[in-house]
């Protein structure tokens, strides 16, 4: 039996029907985001203080090679840990309810580039990551007890980026995470229910819509960016594959060239969109890797952007949004609207 309060565990809430991940463990991660109000990308191509820079030593003592392409690595501050206990001390209530949870933490360096971000790579720069993403989630996916994978970039210190570096996380965990949890249960059951995906047929709306209402920013072949009807954050965006498909490794080349595609033309709409180097969380959500099947789930990417109405002024999900539901101002549509208007050429 473990103390609960030195490993990484999640505890239950009653309340919310939802989980909460606690890592008191993690007390001792550096801060290198930047701590003024502005977000503009680093200016220097190597930063010697940059712990993700190629050859620099990391502050948990590692030093990282001199690496030319991408680089990833074990999280030296993990909020999770594969060696948690699996046993932990008995509750004193019912409703104090607590599990232990085991996971693995990745960082993954897009380019050896201090100053660069997905905007200003190269289409074959970003294909190189879409690679890596796949190759990391398909060995991540082969370990037993690993049941989720979560890719995510933290962009922008307004988002929380400790590190201006281009670099995303990968958090494999022992559990399905609380939101893509409720986005498999919502797909199993609309395909339940109906007999077809949820996210093929929205997606076949929104073109059908489109003519009217006009969500979509753009497509290519193979993916749609779309601000989505439902969108909470005043310019999110969701990239949908056209074809039905649940994780990254089921992408075929083409596929993988229209992801990184749609990935630039995204990013460069939004740095465009208020001449910044624009902040969000963006991240895929894709099949489980558990051990079951999951015909229901079609792979997509969410970027949940902060700023509303230029560089510095940002929505808050504060007051009304934390007690009550969330809010927004500007329509999805014409969030939409000004997105499309937005050249793909960075300015
Ligand atoms: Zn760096
Ligand atoms: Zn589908
Ligand atoms: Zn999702």
């Amino acid at each position: 039996m473990e103390k609960m309060g030195q490993y990484p565990h999640r505890r239950w809430n009653p309340l919310r029907k939802s989980w909460v991940l606690v890592s008191p463990h993690r007390t001792q991660r550096p801060w290198q985001g930047e701590v003024g109000q502005k977000a503009a990308p680093a200016e220097v191509a190597y930063d010697p203080q940059c712990y993700l820079c190629p050859g620099n030593q990391r502050a948990g003592g590692a030093a990282n090679p001199a690496y030319e392409g991408i680089f990833s690595f074990i999280n030296d501050y993990s909020a999770l840990l594969p060696d948690s206990p699996s046993v932990m001390e008995p509750l004193a209530s019912p409703l104090l309810v607590a599990e232990p949870a085991r996971g693995l933490c990745k960082v993954l360096c897009f380019h050896p580039n201090h100053s660069l971000t997905l905007a200003r790579m190269t289409h074959p720069e970003i294909r190189r990551v879409v690679d890596a993403w796949t190759q990391e989630y398909t060995e991540l996916a082969c370990l037993d007890w690993i049941e989720y994978v979560q890719i995510f970039e933290n962009r922008g210190a307004m988002m929380g980026a400790s590190n201006p570096h281009p670099h995303c996380q990968i958090w494999a965990t022992g559990f399905v995470p609380d939101e893509p949890a409720a986005e498999t249960q919502a797909q199993r059951e609309h395909l339940a229910g109906t007999g077809h995906c949820l996210l093929c047929g929205y997606l076949a709306a929104e073109q059908r819509e489109q003519a009217a209402e006009g969500r979509i920013i753009f497509e290519n072949e193979h993916f749609a960016a779309l601000v989505p009807w439902w969108a909470t954050w005043p310019f999110e965006v969701m990239v949908v594959s056209r074809r039905h498909l649940g994780a990254l490794p089921e992408l075929n080349q083409e596929e993988r060239e229209a992801l990184a595609d749609a990935l630039k033309r995204m990013t460069t709409r939004f740095d465009n969109l208020f001449q910044t180097s624009f902040p969000y969380t963006m991240g895929f959500h894709q099949s489980p890797t558990d051990s079951e099947a999951h015909p229901e789930w079609h792979f997509h990417a969410h970027f949940y952007p902060p700023l509303l109405r230029s560089a510095t002024v940002r929505k808050f999900m504060v007051g009304f949004e934390m007690l009550g539901m969330p809010q927004r101002d500007i329509t999805p549509e014409t969030a939409a609207e000004r997105l499309r208007a937005c050249p793909e050429e960075h300015r």
